[in-house]
């Protein structure tokens, strides 16, 4: 597919990327794979824009994937990252900064009686399962197709997020060791669930979901269905976790267990408790956690874990969202999710809008998505064409069909007007889209 407006400092730094990183990016989704042409290198980022090495403005519907929740340099984070880093980058021993933003955790979500600081969604669920197993002495994970948690070895089978968007199976390098105790289920099916628990009596250590899926676009839990976990891990002697990375402190001031309130053992968190920084955490169960190195036996530690200038920046930004933010958050998402709706309706382009709280994504079919099965049964193409529509009308839709759309509170009606101006002709090109 050729495209009609051109990224000519953009293509020249990926082509200087190219040449000494692998793909010409450091996380695979940034190439535009999925969706062809020339990714965006940017510059800056202001309130709910990005400015790109050409010089064009985007209205961003990505958010640096979640954290930025309040938009991009907003004065507050920005001056307690310049007031933190004032005092130095990292010091390698405790300080106040992690404390409170344990403190915050703690006091924001119910279930997390101690939490432990890292340095990436990544290293959390990693951590977590290994606590799970250390706890239970047991080896297998259940974890769900489509659903993603970053890219540990044991998680990665049937993943969503880039693994969903570039199809891979599975990944070379992962051995059949690592993946061997690792059970793969389909999303939103109680029955596999409680088949899998006859299957392997006494060996699954624990059960790992999003808390509500947005790495294969957005699909939310069914009714009961994270509560029927819960209960088949308890009767089974299985840990539940609940991987809120996406979900926490975005879908509500306590995440997706402030919407569903099923108590998770363990949770993980990161992208918005880290402001555009990289901080990360798991936390829950007191009893579990005090398995951790160094109050218990199971080890895990980070050079940078609770990095001084991270925290700072994740307590400023989870200190600015209290109640009437959220309240706008959800309401930019019901007003975009209203306007693209009525743009495809409009050029008569099957689709349908999936949301959880204010996360959203646009499927291609018109059909109900319950799963990664039906996640994969839409016309990729339109959402292609539909992409680089907006693109070059100014608005910077995630690059995969298989993604949630991130709303912040910088996004004002300016910003509003200037995407519902780019989605006539993004609906049409949809529809005018071929295989
Ligand atoms: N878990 C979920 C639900 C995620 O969405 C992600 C990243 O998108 C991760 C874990 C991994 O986080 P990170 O990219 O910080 O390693």
């Amino acid at each position: 597919m050729a495209y009609s407006y051109e990224a000519p400092v953009s293509q020249s730094l990926f082509d200087r990327a190219s040449a000494v990183t692998p793909g010409g990016v450091n996380s695979p989704v940034r190439a535009f794979r999925a969706v062809g042409g020339t990714p965006r290198f940017m510059v800056s980022g202001t309130g709910p824009y990005l400015t790109d090495a050409d010089g064009r403005e985007y209205v961003d519907l990505v958010c640096s994937w979640g954290p930025m929740i309040l938009g991009h340099s907003h004065p507050e984070v920005i001056a307690a990252v310049q007031e933190a880093v004032s005092r130095g980058t990292s010091f390698g021993t405790p300080g106040e900064g992690e404390v409170a933003l344990a403190e915050e955790i703690v006091a924001r979500i119910e279930p997390v009686e101690q939490v432990r600081l890292v340095s990436s969604g990544t290293e959390a669920t990693m951590s977590a399962i290994r606590l799970a197993r250390g706890f239970t002495g047991r080896a297998k994970v259940v974890k769900f197709a489509g659903c993603y948690h970053g890219h540990v070895d044991a998680l990665l089978a049937a993943a969503g997020s880039g693994v969903a968007t570039f199809g891979l199976p599975d990944t070379p390098g992962v051995t059949g060791a690592t993946a061997g105790d690792t059970v793969v289920l389909p999303y939103n099916d109680l029955d596999a669930v409680r088949a899998a628990f006859a299957a392997h009596p006494g060996e699954i250590a624990c059960v790992i979901t999003e808390a509500s899926p947005g790495n294969m676009g957005v699909v939310p839990p069914a009714d009961g269905f994270n509560a029927g976990l819960k209960e088949l891990c308890a009767a089974n002697g299985a840990l539940y976790i609940s991987d809120e990375v996406m979900t926490g402190f975005r879908t509500s001031k306590a995440g997706w267990y402030g919407v569903d309130g099923v108590r998770p053992d363990l949770m993980t968190f990161g992208k918005v408790m880290g402001g555009g920084f990289p901080a990360a955490a798991f936390g829950g169960r007191g009893d579990v956690m005090a398995h951790l190195a160094p109050a218990g036996p199971v080890y895990q530690a980070g050079t940078l874990s609770g990095n001084p200038v991270a925290t700072a920046a994740g307590l400023a930004q989870l200190r600015l969202l209290d109640d009437a933010a959220y309240a706008k958050i959800d309401a930019v998402s019901a007003e975009l999710r209203s306007l693209v709706g009525d743009a495809l309706t409009k050029e008569g382009v099957a689709h349908t809008l999936s949301a959880a709280s204010n996360m959203f994504s646009v499927f291609f079919a018109d059909r109900p998505v319950r799963n990664y099965d039906d996640a994969k049964e839409q016309d990729v193409f339109r959402f292609t064409a539909f992409f680089h529509s907006m693109l070059e009308q100014g608005v910077y839709l995630p690059p995969s069909a298989f993604e949630s759309w991130f709303v912040s509170t910088a996004h004002d009606e300016r910003a509003i007007e200037r995407i519902a101006a780019a989605l006539p002709a993004a609906a049409r090109a949809a529809s005018e889209a071929t295989a």
